[in-house]
C-alpha cells in the first residue's frame, strides 16, 4: 500500500507542478466507501489522514471502529436532512450541501453541539437529472442564504461531473466550477470562503488539478474496484 500511495501522491504532485501550482495546495481524500476498517488501516499506515465516506450508517460504524484522532473524515455522499444530526457529529467537512433546507438542518445540529460545521456547496455543473447538486444559476443565491447561518462555514464548491472514459472531456466541467468559484469570490459575501474546489476522482484527477482542484476524491486507484 505504501508504494501505491506514493505513486498517487507523485501523480498529484506532477499534475500540480505541470501547471505551476504548489502541490501542497492539493489534498488527497481517500474514498473508503464500502471498504472495511481492516482495509482502511494500511492506507492510514501509508500516511493518508483524510477519508471520504458516502453512507452515514456505514461511516459511523467505521469511524468508531478505527477511532483514530489523527484522521479527518469528509462526507461526500448525498445527504438527507434527517441525517444531518449524525453527519455533524462525525465529519469535519461535508462536501454535499445543495439545498437551504439541508443547510438549515446541519446548522441547527451544529449549534446544539457548539460546533461550526465546515461545508462545501455541491454544484450540478452539467445539470444532470440523475445527480444531486444545486444548479449553477442558483448557486450564488443559495450561498447568500447559507451565509446567514451562524454555525456553518462555507469553504468552497464540489462537483461530480458526467462520466467519460477520456478525462479531457471532463475538463470543461472542472473549468466551469472554477469559474463559478471566481464569480462567487467577486461577490465578496460576508463569512464565505472560496478556497476549496473538491473535484477529480480516479479517472480524471490530474485534469481536475490542472483546473484548480484543492481536494481530489480518490477511491478505486487506492482500494481497487468496488464490485
Ligand atoms: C465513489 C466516489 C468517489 C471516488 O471515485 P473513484 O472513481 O473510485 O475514485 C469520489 N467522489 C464521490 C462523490 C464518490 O461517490
Amino acid at each position: 500500500m505504501k508504494e501505491q500511495i506514493k505513486k498517487i501522491r507523485k501523480r498529484i504532485e506532477q499534475a500540480a507542478l505541470s501547471c505551476g501550482r504548489d502541490p501542497l495546495n492539493v489534498q488527497l481524500v481517500a474514498v473508503s466507501k464500502t471498504v472495511s476498517s481492516k482495509n482502511v488501516k494500511p492506507v492510514i499506515d501509508a500516511g493518508v489522514f483524510i477519508f471520504g465516506e458516502n453512507y452515514i450508517q456505514e461511516a459511523m460504524q467505521k469511524i468508531d471502529e478505527i477511532a483514530d484522532s489523527r484522521l479527518s473524515w469528509h462526507f461526500i455522499g448525498h445527504l438527507q436532512s434527517n441525517k444531518a444530526k449524525y453527519v455533524v457529529r462525525y465529519f469535519d467537512l461535508i462536501h454535499s450541501v445543495d439545498t437551504l433546507k439541508l443547510a438549515k438542518e446541519i446548522n441547527r445540529h451544529a449549534k446544539k453541539l457548539n460546533k461550526v460545521q465546515n461545508i462545501l456547496v455541491q454544484v450540478n455543473i452539467a445539470m444532470e437529472t440523475t445527480k444531486s447538486g444545486v444548479s449553477t444559476k442558483d448557486t450564488i443565491s443559495l450561498i447568500r442564504d447559507i451565509s446567514k447561518l451562524e454555525n456553518l462555514s462555507v469553504k468552497g464548491l464540489m462537483t461530480m461531473p458526467p462520466f467519460f472514459n477520456q478525462p479531457e472531456k471532463v475538463r470543461p466541467y472542472f473549468k466551469a466550477l472554477a469559474d463559478l468559484k471566481d464569480q462567487i469570490l467577486k461577490e465578496s459575501i460576508a463569512h464565505i470562503e472560496m478556497k476549496e474546489l473538491s473535484m477529480g476522482m480516479t479517472g480524471d484527477f490530474e485534469v481536475a488539478i490542472e483546473e484548480g482542484a484543492t481536494l481530489v476524491r480518490i477511491g478505486t486507484a487506492i482500494f481497487g474496484d468496488r464490485s
